[in-house]
Parts: C-alpha cells; sequence; structure tokens
C-alpha cells in the first residue's frame, strides 16, 4: 500500500538503520535516510533506490549546524514528518567497561551520540511531527538501559558484560521516551523507545546472533503504531521490557 507518508531515520547508512529505511520504503514511505558522511549516505540511499523513495540527507546528531540545515531541508521538501527514528548510536568497545575504571571521556562521547543527538533531533524536528496527522517518534533503546533488569536479582544482563558508558546512555534515552511522551500525551504523537535484540552489527563487532534487517521489523512496528497503541513504552519484538 503506498501510504505517501515521511519518515526520517539517523544513522541510516549501515546495519539497523540501514533496514529500518528499506523497510520503510518498501511499505510505501518517502525516506529521508540520515548519514553524517556525504559518500556514505549516497552510497546507500542508491543501494535502496529499488526498494522505494529514499533520500539521503546528511546529518550529524552531534552538530548542532547540521541538524538545523537538515530540519530546514526535509521542512522545506517535505512540509511534515510522520516518523522520525532516532537510530544513530554508538558503542565505545575497547574503551567501555564497568564503573570503576570507565574514562570520563568515554562516557561523555557516548552521551553526546547516544542521549544529547537523540535529545536535539527531537528538538529540532518535534514541529515537524506534530503538524504530521498522526507522527511517531521511535527511540533506539538496549535491555542495558534497563534499571529494572539491572537491579534484578537474576542479573540478566551479566552476560552482556560492562559497558557503563553505553548502558548509562540508553537509560538517558529511555528517560527522554518516557518525558517527551508526557508532554505529548495529549496530542496524536506516539513516543516509543524499542529494543531491536543483538543484531550483527559494526556497533557489537558483528557478534550479535540476529541479522539487522530482522532487528528493524520491531522498529518499524513501532513506527507504525495504530492511534490506540502505546505511548511512552519500551518494547522488543517479545512485547514490553521492564524498564
Ligand atoms: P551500527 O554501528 O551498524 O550503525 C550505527 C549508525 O549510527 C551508523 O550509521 C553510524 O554512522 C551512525 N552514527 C554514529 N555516530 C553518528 C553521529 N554522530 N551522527 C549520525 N550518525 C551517527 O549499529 P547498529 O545498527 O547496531 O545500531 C543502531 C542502533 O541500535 C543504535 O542506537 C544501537 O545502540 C541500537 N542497538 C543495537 C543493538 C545491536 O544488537 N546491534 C542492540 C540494541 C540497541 P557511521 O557509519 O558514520 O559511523
Amino acid at each position: 500500500m503506498t501510504t505517501h507518508q515521511t519518515a526520517l531515520v539517523t544513522g541510516a547508512n549501515k546495519g539497523i538503520g540501514f533496514e529500518t529505511a528499506r523497510r520503510l520504503a518498501q511499505q510505501g514511505f518517502t525516506v529521508w535516510l540520515g548519514c553524517r558522511d556525504h559518500s556514505r549516505g549516497e552510497a546507500a540511499a542508491k543501494e535502496l533506490a529499488d526498494d522505494g523513495d529514499v533520500r539521503f540527507i546528511r546529518l550529524d546528531v552531534t552538530d548542532t549546524a547540521s541538524i538545523q540545515a537538515a530540519q530546514e531541508h526535509i521542512a522545506e521538501q517535505s512540509g511534515a514528518l510522520d516518523v522520525l527514528i532516532n537510530n544513530a548510536g554508538i558503542a565505545l568497545g575497547d574503551q567501555e567497561g564497568p564503573p570503576s575504571t570507565v574514562g570520563s571521556e568515554t562516557i561523555k562521547k557516548t552521551l553526546d551520540v547516544n542521549f544529547y543527538g537523540t535529545l536535539h533531533v527531537t528538538q529540532a524536528f518535534l514541529p515537524l511531527v506534530r503538524k504530521a496527522d498522526a507522527g511517531r517518534i521511535v527511540n533506539l533503546s538496549s535491555s542495558m538501559g534497563s534499571l529494572t533488569l539491572l537491579t534484578a536479582p537474576e542479573q540478566p544482563l551479566a552476560p552482556f558484560g560492562m559497558a557503563y558508558a553505553y548502558a548509562t546512555s540508553k537509560t538517558l534515552v529511555n528517560t527522554l521516551t518516557g518525558w517527551f511522551a508526557t508532554e505529548l500525551k495529549d496530542t496524536p504523537v506516539k513516543v516509543n523507545s524499542v529494543c531491536p535484540g543483538f543484531n550483527a552489527t559494526d556497533l557489537n563487532g558483528n557478534t550479535g546472533t540476529q541479522h539487522p534487517a530482522e532487528g528493524a521489523k520491531v522498529v518499524v512496528h513501532a513506527a507504525t503504531l495504530p492511534a490506540d497503541g502505546p505511548s511512552g513504552s519500551f518494547f522488543d519484538a517479545a512485547g514490553p521490557v521492564r524498564w
């Protein structure tokens, strides 16, 4: 079905963002494929040309001027934004560790992309999302950001190893979800966090157990929720995740 709706996916030149862009394009969305690098973004959009209307937009989520320029371009070209997917994210592998040793610089760099990037992109694009009939904002989170799972007696997060900066950034992403959903509760806009599962991408040295096309499914599900769907929720492919 052709929807003629418009979506922006940040960090969409590879991994889960790329597969999310593909899936939305296949569903008839005009997809703005956000990428911080011109040639990588152009190449990714070209690769998805057969899937639908996919347009590269340069967007570095840590650069205010880049966010502003992207917002102005999309406002001019599309007017409204039906779906905003805050997907861009980093995990600083070898610099990561438990809270007793991880450096402030590692925490700061991780928060700059995963938390402040999500915040600043959402602030900039919210006026366009509000202009859509039923705007949807999806924040890529992780079960590693769940404080409930962290403190659960069975310690289910332990198998993922110690990545304090990354986990903290995702806890903060979840706070954004809850606060924006609360602010927007009397509007048609829905804001949710999703955990895409453990996907083989560059973020984890391709150690994930599923293809990112699989992870993209729950992202697109959250992006296309019906009017009676949840807002201010955190879920994965199996259902609600404890926060
Ligand atoms: P990838 O490393 O494959 O992709 C990350 C994307 O983010 C890339 O396109 C990267 O661009 C982009 N990015 C990084 N920094 C910036 C920036 N400053 N501005 C714009 N884009 C940027 O990772 P995944 O696909 O695995 O991750 C996507 C999201 O899913 C992340 O938020 C991640 O935390 C989350 N997630 C992933 C899981 C997994 O198992 N893979 C599990 C749970 C959550 P570039 O190519 O230029 O570096």
